[in-house]
């Protein structure tokens, strides 16, 4: 049994340090160029894939961190460099982590290397959940897998929508609906390989933050895929359904769902991320207030701006303690009987949000400019309500698991 501790272990420091310096000397000064560019930031992501940053190895070697806070460790000073460039260097990892909780050793093996190549040949990943009339309601998606039998194909078609690296990707993951009659549980996921026919980029998106992460619609065209791209293989899948219509026959819940078994993975990762953001805005505020002299003092000598400080680095250090707990219970084998995952999620993504107002407001008029990072990191901080459940949706789930109670 491990012994209880809050300090990170001598590796974690190391990571820690080594990842700071990437994100202060790399990431930093290249992220307003980025930002306003909207652009995939190739020549950072391959900077990172050169130092082992961006490579399954070391993704790999945090996510097996027996105490589980390789991941947020990581993130946190990743997207304290910067969420754009942060997001471009991580959004692969959203994929990957869909073969990780869904496919076979086999599929792991074959599809994670190939997500992320290596330093003189880099590639992406992109992983397609939502769709124009599925966001929250991930039970109304459309995009059907049907299988053709007789050639042992998985045939693709519908349209995805707000996928991270979608269309640039090399390895897209699709979940599409194999049964239509079973809601959520009827959906499986499956690798589109690199080259596939019938797959191609729609709309990209303009957004308001994150500007140097790709977003984009994903046109699926009847994509013949391989049976073996079927994620966990056709028996798997075949059981699963089998049980699926037990329950709905007898009136059953819903129950999770191949998306929903990636986002609950993910989300105290992107909390990891919302809580470098609003640490990277309260530094710069509180640089700020010591250094901005009005009515004949720093600013910060005011409770009015000292205590907005107390109180964002109160809710950022709560937020990371969120974020751990919930990496750590994952690690650990232990089931997110509160909904840990998504309370850390819900209290991290509001954090930087807030967080980065607060900031903005310390620095008053050269907060509003792009003089000043803050007003950036504001921008980037409002997805983190949004992407990877809603802020309601995470309430959702976290008042149907302390409750017992079915709430819409
Ligand atoms: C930049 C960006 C990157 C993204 N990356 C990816 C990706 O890589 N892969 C992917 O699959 N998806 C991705 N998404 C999609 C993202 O997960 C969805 O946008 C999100 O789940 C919300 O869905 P929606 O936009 O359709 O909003 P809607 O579901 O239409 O929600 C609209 C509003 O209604 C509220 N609402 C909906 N239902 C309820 C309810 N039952 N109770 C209370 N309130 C409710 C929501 O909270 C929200 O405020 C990305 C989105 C963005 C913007």
């Amino acid at each position: 049994m491990a012994e209880f501790t809050m300090e990170l272990n001598e590796d974690q420091v190391g990571v820690r340090d080594w990842i700071h310096g990437f994100a202060a000397e790399v990431m930093r000064p290249a992220a307003a160029e980025w930002d306003e560019r909207e652009e995939t930031p190739w020549p950072v992501i391959r900077e990172a894939a050169k130092i082992g940053l961006y490579s399954l190895d070391f993704y790999a070697q945090q996510f097996l961190d027996p105490t589980g806070l390789g991941i947020p460790v990581t993130l946190e000073e990743l997207f304290w460099g910067d969420a754009g460039l942060g997001l471009a260097i991580a959004g692969t990892g959203l994929a990957a982590i869909g073969v990780f909780t869904n496919g076979t050793d086999e599929q792991i093996g074959t599809w994670v290397p190939q997500m992320y190549g290596d330093a003189n040949d880099v590639k992406l990943a992109a992983f397609c959940s939502s769709e124009p009339d599925a966001g929250s309601d991930v039970a109304a998606m459309r995009t059907r897998a049907v299988f053709d039998e007789a050639k042992d194909e998985w045939v693709l078609t519908g349209t995805k929508t707000w996928a991270t690296n979608g269309g640039i990707a090399d390895v897209h993951v699709v979940v599409a609906v194999v049964d239509p009659a079973l809601g959520s549980r009827g959906h499986a996921s499956f690798i589109v390989p690199p080259n596939t026919p019938g797959l191609s980029q729609g709309q990209k998106f303009k957004k308001h933050g994150i500007r140097a992460s790709h977003t984009a619609e994903v046109v699926l065209d009847g994509v013949r895929v391989p049976g073996h791209c079927l994620l966990g293989g056709k028996e798997k899948l075949d059981e699963r359904l089998a049980r699926a219509r037990e329950r709905a026959a007898k009136g059953g819940d819903r129950g999770r769902n191949a998306a929903m078994a990636t986002f609950e993975a993910s989300r105290p990762a992107v909390g990891a991320q919302a809580v470098g953001i609003a640490r990277a805005a309260y530094e710069v505020a509180l640089d700020y207030a010591r250094t901005r002299v009005q009515f004949g003092r720093p600013i910060i000598d005011n409770q009015g701006v000292a205590f907005q400080l107390a109180d964002m680095r109160t809710r950022i250090d709560a937020a990371r303690l969120l974020v751990w707990r919930a990496s750590w219970m994952a690690a650990t084998g232990k089931p997110f009987t509160s909904a840990e995952g998504s309370m850390s999620k819900l209290f991290a993504g509001e954090t930087a949000k807030t967080v980065t107002a607060q900031a903005m407001q310390i620095l008053g008029g050269n907060g509003y400019t792009r003089e000043y990072p803050v007003e950036r990191m504001h921008r980037d901080a409002a997805i983190y309500t949004i992407f990877e459940g809603t802020s309601e949706i995470q309430r959702l789930v976290i008042a149907r698991a302390v409750s017992g109670v079915p709430i819409r």
